[in-house]
Order: structure tokens, then C-alpha cells, then sequence
């Protein structure tokens, strides 16, 4: 079976390839710049690698070109678009309707399309990378949502209800939702599986760290809360995004600086967190080699990540009644020693007993970095969505 994955923003459609026969990717890829002047990268399992410039006016026209680069006599990986047994989208929001993966169909994309004010940037892009398959790839193809969002609906409603007017977070649908839950799903599934431990047994908690970042605390094989909150500006602070705050900094804020929302908008999710405190960069590779060269700000923005991180592994554990264990992925997750050592020193009071020599160097691979007599087993596992995505696509349309 090959499963097409396709994860559209407002100007790109990322894609890969999946023979879920072998787990290999064929080929993967960007129609990047819709809209503006259009590019095509493409890397495949034969060896082609190539960049072009291409005229992508629309998304429909970036997933005709997609099909076309797939199944290109010289270049391509198959021989027909047919060949292509379902798509897995990634959506950025599925509201509190979905707690699962779904096949695609007029309810879900209205679903999609009612979410689009809590997912303006994401949802209508997502959607449309839907409709545009479904009108080029052969009819009955099935299409499968896959929501950053699903994998948090389990909260219970004390950890998902924010304290405000009740009626009104009823008419808006304000509440936390959370994402990455496909690799915060991946990750925990994966480390009870790495551990040969019953995944329902254990007390997890994951710590997505890259670009964007978040935490989940995963108890009885369910999702019992994360960081991220009604949008991903919530939780830790991240690259270029402030985390937590507290709230009223915002029309504080807007009245001394005479902001309008969307410019108070654009402040707190591309002008500050790590970028914003340090002044030097939201790549953690920067800010490291700033601070060994003497950069206070830098030092500042790296510290206040590990211990904003800290704080949200302590109080998962006692949210949970303790943890067994400690899981880091995504870019920072995996690459970074100093940041997991960070994050975990000084929490032997846990039972975390960390072994530096294990973390040090360690990057991108699957491993225990605490000691063996720790109570608390901390693990990295990096993580793969678009795998996570093809294999519920996979689940979905081979029991339909
Ligand atoms: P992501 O959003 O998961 O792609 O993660 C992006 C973040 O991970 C950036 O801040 C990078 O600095 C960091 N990162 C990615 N790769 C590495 C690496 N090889 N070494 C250190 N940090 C990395």
C-alpha cells in the first residue's frame, strides 16, 4: 500500500511518499511559494534530488504538480497516480469534535471549515490541499484528516476549561486544545514500545521541544494535559513565540503602544520568546553559540526555556501522582544534551537520576539517557509525523 501525505500552510504543500509495505519513504517534498513565484523540491529513494521553478498560482494546481513530479517517466516513483491508495492530511484543528483520525467526507470538511477562526492560518490551507486532491486523483481515492488537535480531547474538563465566563467560552468554543498530538501520540506509543512496557500502565510525559514546543502528560494510555492552549502561542516560550504571559501584559500592552490586534497578534507569535529575549536568533544552534561567546541575553533566553520546561515536568508529574517516564523529541529534543540536561537537573526529588554520559553527544536516536537504578526512565525518541499520519491513514482505510 503507498499512503500520499500532504501537509499544506497558506503558501506550501509539504508532501511524502509511504510504501507502508517496507515503512520507507519513495519520495518526499515541497511545492513551496503558491502564489508567489513557485518552487518544487523533490528528493527520492532512487537518488533524484531537484529544485525547479514552477508557476503555482493555487494549491490545486500544486497538487496536480505534486502527482505529475510522483509520476514522471525519468524522475518519478510510480508509474500511476492509481497506484496512490489514500492520503493522509495534516489539519491543524479539529475543535472538540474530533478525538481520532477520520476519512474525509462532507461533515468532516465542514468540521474543518467551521474550526477555520481557531485555526485561521492552518485550517483553510488544510482544507484546501483536501479539495484540491480530491479533485485530481482518481474518484474514491479516500482522504483521511489527521488533526494536530485530536490526541488532547481526552482532558478531562479541569485541565481543558479556562476560568473565564462560562457562557462565553460556550459560544466561542474557547478552551485548551493543544497540539502536536500527533507526535505527542507517536512518541508516548513509541517509548512504552522501546521500553517493552504496557503503554496503558505508564504515568508519560512527552516534551516536544523544536521550533514550536510543547508537553503533554499522558496517564492511563490517554492524554490528561498539555501545554499548548486554545492556539500554539500558549505553554513554554519558543522560538519566536512568547508561551505563557500573563494576560494582561496584552491590552496593557496595546495601550502604550497604541497596537491593533493583529499587530499585538504578530508581537507575540513572531517577535518574541526566545528571539525576542535574546535578540540574536529563535535557532537554539544560534543562541548556544552566542552564549559561549559571552552573550548575556542569549544565556538569559536558554535558561529561561530549560526552566520553564522544568516547571511544567514538575507539575505534570504531580498532576499525574508522580512519572515513570521523561520523553524529549523534535529538533531540540533530540539534538540538544545541554537543554534535556538542563530541563532535568535538580530533579532527583522525582527520582530522576540523569547520566550525563549517556546524554552527552547523543542526537537523533532512540535511547535511555538516566541512569539504570533511576525510578524515572528518560528517553529520547525522535519523532516522525508524517509516519504517524501514514500509519493512521493506513488503520483507517484498511478497516473501512
Ligand atoms: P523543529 O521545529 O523540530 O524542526 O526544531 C527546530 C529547532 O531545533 C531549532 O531551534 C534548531 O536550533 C533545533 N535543532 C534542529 N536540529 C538541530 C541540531 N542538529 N542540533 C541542535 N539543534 C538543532
Amino acid at each position: 500500500m503507498k499512503i500520499l501525505v500532504i501537509n499544506c500552510g497558506s503558501s506550501s504543500c509539504k508532501f511524502q511518499l509511504f510504501d507502508m509495505e517496507t515503512g520507507t519513504v519513495l519520495a518526499k517534498g515541497n511545492a513551496d511559494r503558491i502564489g508567489i513565484d513557485g518552487k518544487l523540491s523533490y528528493k527520492s529513494s532512487k537518488g533524484v534530488e531537484l529544485e525547479k521553478d514552477v508557476e503555482l498560482p493555487n494549491h490545486k494546481v500544486a497538487v496536480k504538480l505534486v502527482l505529475s513530479q510522483l509520476t514522471d517517466p525519468e524522475t518519478g516513483v510510480i508509474s500511476d497516480v492509481s497506484e496512490i491508495s489514500a492520503v493522509g492530511h495534516r489539519v491543524l484543528h479539529g475543535g472538540k469534535y474530533y478525538s481520532e483520525s477520520v476519512i474525509v467526507n462532507d461533515d468532516v470538511k465542514k468540521v474543518i471549515k467551521d474550526c477555520f477562526p481557531l485555526g485561521p492560518l492552518h485550517n483553510p490551507a488544510n482544507l484546501t490541499g483536501i479539495e484540491a486532491c480530491e479533485s485530481v486523483l482518481p474518484a474514491g481515492t479516500p482522504q483521511v484528516a489527521v488533526f494536530d488537535t485530536a490526541f488532547h480531547q481526552t482532558m478531562p474538563a479541569k485541565a481543558y476549561t479556562y476560568a473565564l465566563p462560562y457562557e462565553i467560552s460556550e459560544k466561542y468554543d474557547i478552551r485548551r486544545y493543544g497540539f502536536h498530538g500527533t507526535s505527542h501520540r507517536y512518541v508516548s506509543h513509541r517509548v512504552a514500545e522501546f521500553l517493552g512496557k504496557p503503554y496503558e500502565d505508564l504515568k508519560i510525559i512527552t516534551c516536544h521541544l523544536g521550533n514550536g514546543s510543547s508537553f503533554a502528560a499522558v496517564k492511563d494510555g490517554k492524554c490528561q494535559d498539555t501545554s499548548m492552549g486554545l492556539t500554539p502561542l500558549a505553554g513554554i516560550c519558543m522560538g519566536t513565540r512568547t508561551g505563557d504571559i500573563d494576560p494582561a501584559i496584552v491590552p496593557f500592552l496595546m495601550q502604550r503602544e497604541g497596537l491593533a490586534p493583529e499587530e499585538i497578534d504578530t508581537l507575540l507569535n513572531k517577535k518574541s520568546g526566545v528571539l525576542g529575549v535574546s535578540g540574536v536568533s529563535s535557532d537554539f544552534r544560534d543562541l548556544a553559540k552566542a552564549e559561549s561567546e559571552g552573550n548575556e541575553r542569549a544565556h538569559l533566553a536558554l535558561e529561561m526555556f530549560a526552566y520553564q520546561g522544568k516547571k511544567i515536568i514538575g507539575s505534570y508529574a504531580a498532576a499525574m501522582g508522580g512519572v515513570d517516564v521523561i520523553v524529549f523529541t523534535a529538533g531540540i529534543g533530540e539534538n540538544t544534551d545541554t537543554m534535556r540536561s538542563a530541563m532535568c537537573k535538580d530533579l532527583e526529588f522525582l527520582g530522576v537520576e540523569f547520566d550525563e554520559e549517556k546524554n552527552a553527544g547523543l542526537r537523533g536516536k532512540e535511547a535511555i539517557i538516566s541512569k539504570p537504578s533511576s525510578k524515572v526512565t528518560v528517553c529520547v525518541i525522535p519523532t516522525n509525523e508524517e509516519l504517524a499520519i501514514a500509519q493512521e491513514t493506513q488503520e483507517l482505510v484498511s478497516n473501512k
